[in-house]
């Protein structure tokens, strides 16, 4: 959905949004994050001289994989998008410059705020156990047999102090 920003000289324009459009992937820090439904945006756009003013809320839901355990679970998104856009620049820091040509592409604005909103570590739940780093069993679904050695408190006291030398 594409809203074209004219000059300065065309008077308002307001826009009600209300669409959704299909993605696959989404590729982040190098993992690929599946998009189960298509991303619902609705909402409502104003120009005013020139200056686009976003104010959408965006739904959908993603597969992650846990980067602890490996796991994939689903996650429902939803966030909210107010941004300004203009073709120039503008004094205004907060207002975001088209690349290029006089179009506002909404679903650009939308996949950036999609992106800023990923978190950078995803767990499937904040206390994920992860995997055994001996066996590799996912330590959420029990105990692997693996003995872990306690290290002697005296020993790493020890290691510390070759650290600093
Ligand atoms: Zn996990
Ligand atoms: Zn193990």
């Amino acid at each position: 959905m594409e809203i074209i920003l004219q000059d300065s000289s065309v008077k308002s324009i307001s826009k009600d949004i209300d669409f959704a459009y299909h993605k696959e992937n989404l590729v982040y820090n190098n993992e690929t994050i599946e998009i189960l439904k298509p991303i619902q945006i609705k909402g409502k756009v104003n120009v005013l001289q020139g200056v686009a003013e976003l104010k959408l809320s965006v739904s959908t839901r993603l597969r992650h994989v846990c980067s602890r355990c490996l796991e994939p679970f689903e996650v429902d998104l939803d966030l909210m998008v107010d941004e300004k856009v203009s073709k120039d620049e503008q004094e205004d820091e907060s207002v975001i410059t088209l690349e290029e040509g006089d179009a506002l592409d909404i679903r650009d604005v939308v996949m950036n705020n999609i992106y800023l909103a990923l978190p950078l570590k995803v767990l499937c739940k904040e206390d994920c156990k992860g995997l055994c780093q001996d066996c590799g069993k996912n330590l959420n679904e029990g105990q692997c047999n693996c003995t872990h050695e306690e290290v002697d408190p005296r020993l790493s006291a020890l290691k510390d102090m070759f650290k600093e030398v």
